[in-house]
């Protein structure tokens, strides 16, 4: 394959290629052997045929901007580099995703959610920190490691893209996780991918996202208007978390953004600062 001039480091010669293992919005997952170390990877590809230059010159940033992100809950990038056709993004493998779990299981025990609130909210706070939004946290892009390590991936790629690649890529997907204002086109900051946890979290205690119909049109409608209905068995300390009842203390699930909670008032939230941690 030819490389490009200021290509960085590796080549797609350097993997095997063992099999695919998923094809999303941005293009194909394969699993594959690192040649000489061994090493078991995921290589996304994602092709720049009919993107812009510009998306193409952004996308090449944002890959350089996560080559440089190390963090345990954050799927860790082994290297990148791209062809004419296309670019690779090589991460590390994780077994399992989040979206099996809800798929076999259906719901989860509050303290198994809580597990999983926590390590997110790292991830999160690490990514905000380094001024990166995800706005794309569904559970197909939250996989599970070894000893049940969270792990998120795909942060980033979607920022790269024009605003109009991305709201056809997500509207291709589902708005389901996305905030009131990405699904209406209003301006937007990092609490979107709060609001985005919100949804995550109510769906792996439920057993259904909070907003949820098959049409489009009228999700959008809720995830805009709707109350949020809470099931019986959820601790206050939960609900307070998703939805706090008062503006003094703020919930991830509020329409607003400013009335969301966000960092650093997040990080000491009862629900996820209490309890054995990660
Ligand atoms: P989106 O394009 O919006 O992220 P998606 O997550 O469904 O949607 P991809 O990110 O392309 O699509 O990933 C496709 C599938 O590949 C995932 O659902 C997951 O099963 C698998 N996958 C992606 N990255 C990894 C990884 N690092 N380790 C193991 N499997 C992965
Ligand atoms: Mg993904």
């Amino acid at each position: 394959m030819n490389r490009v001039v200021g290509a960085p480091k590796g080549n797609v010669d350097d993997y095997h290629v063992i099999e695919l293992v998923g094809e999303g919005s941005f293009g194909k997952v394969y699993k594959a052997r690192r040649k000489f170390t061994g090493q078991i990877t995921a290589m996304k590809f994602i092709a720049k045929h009919g993107k812009t230059d510009k998306d193409i010159k952004s996308l090449r940033q944002e890959i350089e901007i996560l080559r440089g992100l190390k963090h345990d809950n954050i799927i860790a990038m082994v290297d990148a580099f791209e062809t004419k056709s296309e670019f690779c993004v090589v991460t590390e493998f994780a077994q399992g995703e989040l979206f099996e779990i809800l798929e076999d299981d259906q719901c989860l025990p509050e303290e198994e959610v809580r597990a999983i609130a926590r390590q997110l909210v790292k991830a999160l706070h690490y990514l905000h920190s380094n001024r990166i939004i995800h706005r794309d946290m569904k559970p197909q892009n939250i996989l599970i490691g070894a000893r049940k390590v969270v792990k998120l991936c795909d942060f980033g790629f979607a920022r790269a893209m024009s605003s109009n690649t991305m709201v056809l890529t997500s509207i291709k997907g589902t708005p389901l996780y996305m905030a009131p204002e990405l699904v209406q086109e209003q301006p937007y900051n990092h609490t979107v991918d709060l609001w985005s946890l919100g949804v995550i979290l109510y769906e792996l205690f439920v057993g259904q996202p909070p907003f949820y119909t098959n049409s489009i049109y009228s999700l959008i409608q809720k995830i805009v208007r709707d109350p949020l209905k809470w099931p019986e068995n959820i601790s206050p300390t939960f609900k307070s978390f998703l939805k706090a009842r008062s503006l003094i203390t703020l919930g991830l699930l509020n329409k607003k953004p400013a009335e969301r909670l966000t960092w650093p008032a997040l990080l000491d939230h009862p629900f996820v600062r209490d309890g054995p941690g990660r």
